[in-house]
């Protein structure tokens, strides 16, 4: 059980505050194309401007490799967050984040007010967890919050380095969400608990299906993946992706499933093309009966209906991964039948980062899951049952 302090624990009146967020978001022609990211922090910047605090945000955005670049500047998100709040949110402008703009900025600041800085990435250090960075950005604040997810799984200045040289380090309401749902769910869920997962391939799901072995009732395997453990078990799987080298280890999980005592569904049918193309010509097989010259690119029908009746009767349902190429209308009817299954079952339904959140989102079920995680690589270590960095540097309560 993760039992972190939260800034429902602390009193910020008069105090300035270091707020380490997300603000990671996509950026065209210096336009905000997804503004997801910056909705989802505004419940903590608002509750630490209610209570008093001097809100001094910070994040990374993009790679611009320890450098100023001023494509990947903050100043766009300083604008729209100052429309989205209702009330000025000053840019520091500095190539250095912490540097003589950043210093008089925070000076100057009075009771509620909120300022951002410039994108931490601007400093070599942050991303090797230097120890001067982390002490400038401590230098600017009395206490420290961590409301970016997406980062936690990473150890950087802005997010670990710093916590080292203030006395209060807690989390914000976004932080302690995906703690909540990710952490004490999958590791204390209700039962039946199911978990599906999809994707490209095994070798980058390995460490979350065995976490998830030990605590699922059932697991779902589609995607991508699934060919290897066709593959492995004798079937003809044409030319669908298939990672050779994890034949015996796709055995073993299953042989595993089996003396755990769950239950894993691995595709019965899939939507096979004779080329990677939206356009392929298409056609329905049962598994392991792909010709010579197709490949997988979806699970069927009947394999959809499996999946459904599965989370029918569950309790917590956790997702990661497509079902198949859904970036392809023509094979995104699998991952469109899981969503709307999550959407229609009563279960707790969290959807992990990256992909599966994209099409949650871009299929419109968004509304209809209790929890979609903001970060990808982050919940996918979350359910690989590893302890993140980010949360850990925060107080225990
Ligand atoms: P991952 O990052 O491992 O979750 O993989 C996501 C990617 O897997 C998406 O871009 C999907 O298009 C891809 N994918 C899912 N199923 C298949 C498949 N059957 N064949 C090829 N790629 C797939």
């Amino acid at each position: 059980m993760l039992n972190k302090k939260s800034i429902d624990d602390i009193n910020v009146k008069g105090k300035r505050v270091l707020v380490r967020c997300d603000f990671n978001v996509p950026l065209q022609d210096g336009k905000i194309t997804d503004e997801n990211r910056l909705v989802a922090a505004l419940p903590t910047i608002k509750k630490l401007i209610a209570d008093g605090g001097k809100v001094i945000l910070c994040s990374h955005l993009g790679k611009p490799k320890g450098e100023p670049k001023p494509e990947l500047s903050l100043a766009p998100v300083a604008v729209r967050l100052s429309e989205l709040l209702g009330q000025e949110v000053k840019f520091a402008a500095d190539p250095e984040v912490v540097g003589p703009n950043a210093k008089v900025a925070v000076e100057e600041m009075k009771d509620g007010d909120v300022i951002l800085l410039e994108n931490t990435r601007y400093r070599a250090e942050e991303t090797k967890n230097g120890e001067e960075f982390s002490k400038e950005l401590a230098s600017l604040c009395d206490v420290f919050v961590n409301d970016a997810f997406g980062t936690a799984h990473r150890a950087h200045c802005s997010n670990v380095g710093v916590t080292k040289f203030v006395d209060t380090a807690v989390v914000g309401y976004l932080m302690q969400k995906e703690i909540d749902f990710l952490g004490n769910a999958v590791n204390n869920p209700q039962r039946p608990f199911v978990a599906i997962l999809g994707g490209a391939k095994v070798s980058s799901k390995i460490s979350v299906i065995e976490n998830l072995l030990d605590k699922v009732d059932t697991l779902i395997i589609g995607g991508g993946m699934s060919y290897t453990f066709t593959k492995a078990q004798g079937g003809k799987i044409g030319k669908s992706l298939c990672e050779d080298d994890y034949q015996e280890y796709a055995l073993n999980m299953l042989k595993k499933a089996e003396e755990k005592g769950v239950k894993l569904l691995l595709p019965v049918d899939n939507r096979i093309g004779d080329s990677f193309s939206n356009d392929a010509n298409i056609q329905i097989v049962k598994t392991g009966e792909i010709p010579d010259d197709w490949e997988g690119l979806d699970i069927g029908p009947e394999t959809e209906k499996l999946f459904a009746d599965a989370v029918k009767d569950a309790k917590t349902v956790v997702w990661n991964g497509p079902m198949g190429c859904f970036e392809m209308p023509n094979f995104a009817h699998g991952t469109e039948a899981v969503a709307k299954a999550l959407a229609d079952t009563d279960a707790i339904t969290i959807i992990g980062g990256g992909d599966s959140a994209a099409a949650v989102n871009i299929l419109g079920y968004g509304d209809k899951m209790t929890h979609i995680s903001t970060g990808g690589g982050a919940s996918l270590e979350f359910l690989e049952g590893k302890e993140l960095p980010g949360v850990a540097a925060a107080n225990d309560k």
